[in-house]
């Protein structure tokens, strides 16, 4: 007996195929299937669209790495990925799902005339695949080498950032102002540990006198050790790199006054994925 579906024909297909900007490389082995450079990518289902209006999901990272999944199925463990695919794979499934036109809205800020205009998302994507991640730093006389965060890495630290900001809001209601400055630079310490942990797990390998060392733990034994100029180096290196790696600002004229205006193309999850 035939158990096909005939409602099968029906089902979704790839719409694009995306190139990875890793192009696979940092996937433990295992959690990528296909061609990394021309990976098919589905619309969102219905289901996908509600895991996109849960919010308590969508913050905790949970709602996009299902929403991967189900759009594009060779990508087997989202939270493995390299953090600079992120980007690249959340707009092919916004392309796959409501096409590449996105409307952005500015104020322009010569004559505060509100203006709208569509950005194309698919040169979002061949500017992400034209980029390549610059995994090597020279901290005199060390060559150190690097490797981005996970997605999962990055959400942990987005987290414990949230919650430190949500700690700050609430222990500064109505207290005296000589309190305050302790709790604030408490807060500043506490945010810059967190961070410097972030840049810390993307040193991957450090070479010294024809050694390469790459023990977790030895590596951080050096950074505790070192002159704080290397730390810098490599975290001005990866704050650079971060730069490059997002939507570069759109140059848009006003309608009114014809002044060009630097605008801001925001990946901002919880409008990105929900069409008003
Ligand atoms: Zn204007």
């Amino acid at each position: 007996m035939d158990n096909t579906n005939p409602l099968a024909k029906y089902y979704r297909q790839p719409k694009i195929y995306l190139s990875l900007p890793s192009k696979g490389k940092w996937y433990p082995e295992g959690t990528l299937t296909g061609d990394p450079t021309n990976l098919p990518v589905y619309g969102m289902t219905a289901m996908d669209e509600i895991m996109f209006k849960t919010p308590d999901a969508l913050f905790s990272g949970e709602s996009i790495v299902s929403v991967i999944k189900s759009c594009i199925p060779d990508i087997k463990d989202p939270w493995s990925m390299p953090q600079l695919d992120i980007d690249s794979v959340l707009v092919a499934i916004r392309i796959a799902t409501y096409g590449q036109k996105l409307e952005i809205s500015f104020v322009c800020k010569k004559c505060a005339e509100s203006n709208e205009t569509d950005f194309d998302l698919s040169r979002a994507l061949d500017y992400f695949a034209g980029l390549e991640w610059d995994n090597k730093v020279f901290c005199n006389p060390l060559n150190v080498t690097l490797k981005p965060y996970t997605y999962r890495e990055y959400t942990n630290i987005q987290l414990q950032s949230y919650e430190l900001r949500r700690m700050l809001n609430k222990s500064l209601g109505d207290i005296e102002q000589s309190k305050k400055n302790e709790i604030l630079d408490n807060f500043y310490k506490k945010l810059g540990q967190v961070q410097a942990e972030g840049f810390k797990k993307q040193i991957f390998t450090v070479e010294a006198d024809d050694t390469v060392v790459d023990n977790p733990q030895q590596i951080n034994e050096w950074i505790q050790n070192s002159e704080v100029q290397f730390f810098d180096k490599i975290k001005k290196h990866l704050e650079k790199q971060r730069e490059i790696w997002k939507i570069q600002p759109q140059k848009v004229k006003c309608h009114k006054c014809e002044h060009e205006n630097t605008v801001n193309v925001d990946l901002d999850t919880s409008n990105f994925f929900v069409k008003t």
